[in-house]
């Protein structure tokens, strides 16, 4: 398992990088330098086009969003092959990202892969909306394309009865329209109708928006897969406008 530092030299080196949730603002520094260090790019179409300055010049693989493995595959073959690669994630590459999928491909080869985090949705939505993730969360994709979607119910009715605030990822695409509204109606069954929750869309890019609602609200709005959504707790609440879970300090 401890491998020297002149065998790690030895190994392709392939990045897998998460890029913030917008443009080149929210991204951290070490992704930008290791983008510089690259002399090939993949990732989903979207992404590599908010990030288009940092890579000009560079060879792009890219793809639709539902040839992930195709894509990563490619990646994987072009490190091989001796280039310096990155694979690139929205938000953390690690959270619905491409990190795990990398290693399952790499699996065996003499690949070394460096995973640089970025700002995953949670956390950049959560600080346009003020601070509605300061305590304990779950994190819940409704996304049932990988995960079936009793499981998804499950974690959400157990993550509810925990009195987790949540952060919904994918709440819906077009496929999918009702699964926002079914996991309400499961957290409803626990919390009541008033508790605050906030949608943020295109965070960090052109349009970004928020709202603050109410879970019985929430329960009939449209969202879509630019869409972050935040579920409060019990002592989540409504301070300046802002969305608020406040951690309890006393004498506040
Ligand atoms: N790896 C990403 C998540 C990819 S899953 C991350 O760490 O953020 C895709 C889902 O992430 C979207 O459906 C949406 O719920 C959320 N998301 C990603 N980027 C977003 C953005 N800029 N604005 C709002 N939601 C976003």
């Amino acid at each position: 398992m401890f491998e020297t530092y002149e065998e790690r030299m030895r190994q392709m080196k392939l990045y897998v990088i998460g890029i913030g949730p917008g443009g080149e603002e929210q991204m951290t520094l070490r992704a930008v330098r290791a983008l510089e260090k690259c002399d090939c790019i993949a990732g989903y179409r979207l992404y590599l086009e908010l990030i288009a300055d940092l890579i000009a010049g560079k060879e792009q693989i890219q793809t639709g969003m539902m040839r992930e493995v195709d894509r990563c595959t490619a990646a994987r073959d072009a490190a091989l092959a001796g280039k310096t690669v990155a694979v690139v994630s929205s938000g953390d590459a690690g959270v619905y990202g491409m990190a795990g999928l990398m290693f399952e491909l790499c699996e065996g080869k003499d690949i070394d892969i460096e995973v640089i985090p970025g700002i995953t949705a949670a956390c950049s939505g959560a600080a346009v909306l003020g601070s509605p993730l300061t305590c304990d969360f779950a994190a819940i994709s409704l996304s049932d394309l990988l995960t079936p979607w009793e499981v998804i119910e499950k974690r959400v009715l157990h993550a509810a009865q925990g009195d987790f605030a949540m952060a919904l990822y994918n709440p819906a695409s077009k496929k999918r329209t009702d699964h926002l509204r079914r996991v309400c109606d499961i957290i409803l069954t626990i919390q009541p109708p008033e508790t605050i929750c906030g949608l943020v869309s295109n965070i960090g890019r052109e349009g970004e928006s928020y709202q603050l609602l109410t879970l019985g609200k929430l329960r009939d709005t449209p969202a879509d897969m630019l869409t972050t959504v935040f579920i409060g707790n019990s002592r989540t609440r409504v301070i300046s406008g802002r969305m608020v879970t406040p951690r309890g300090y006393r004498g506040v």
